[in-house]
């Protein structure tokens, strides 16, 4: 079977986690099965080698495929982290949710000025997340020139929130 199909297998749908009416794929599976795991950062490699000169990924199911990224295509990885777990000194940036507001972090000046930069994370949903890392990466000089996503979901506008980045965007699965 092709990378989607064995992916849409592998991926479990929890209806009503963590809240009511929420619809949770849990990708914790892919693990089970090593050779699905090589396709899937083989897959993600091959849309980002020579494009980029750093990965960045968001705690923290994107560290799980986004290290072994950066190791496949030769580039630094650079953690962006949830508010209150990186020592300074460390750049910030802050984001609305549905009720109230997160923060994430990175460590200052592990991204270089004019770097290009890949945002990666394993879901695709609103973009809120992703687009609160896209302007912390902006903030220190950096270019977004890719997002990559396993899964984006349909239906709550997470492609159109990131197009204001003007760059490239691969989800693997829809
Ligand atoms: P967004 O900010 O795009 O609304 O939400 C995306 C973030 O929430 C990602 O960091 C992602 O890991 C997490 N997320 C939201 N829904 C799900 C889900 O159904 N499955 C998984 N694995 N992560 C989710």
């Amino acid at each position: 079977a092709d990378l989607v199909q064995r992916l849409e297998n592998a991926i479990e749908t929890v209806p009503n986690f963590p809240h009511d009416g929420i619809m949770f794929r849990d990708i914790t599976p892919i693990f089970l099965d090593h050779l699905l795991y090589a396709d899937v950062i083989l897959n993600l490699a091959e849309f980002s080698r020579g494009k980029v000169d750093a990965v960045c990924g968001i705690e923290s199911r994107g560290y799980l495929f986004g290290i072994a990224v950066a190791v496949a295509i030769g580039v630094p990885f650079i953690l962006i982290r949830k508010k209150g777990k990186l020592p300074p000194p460390f750049v910030a940036e802050k984001y609305d949710l549905e009720y109230g507001s997160a923060e994430i972090e990175m460590r200052e000046g592990q991204l270089k000025p004019g770097q290009r930069v890949l945002i990666h994370d394993d879901l695709l949903a609103t973009g809120g997340t992703t687009e609160a890392a896209a302007r912390l990466v902006q903030k220190q000089g950096a270019t977004v020139s890719q997002f990559s996503f396993l899964i984006g979901l349909r239906g709550l506008q997470g492609e159109q929130k990131l197009a204001q980045f003007d760059a490239e965007i691969h989800k693997i699965l829809e």
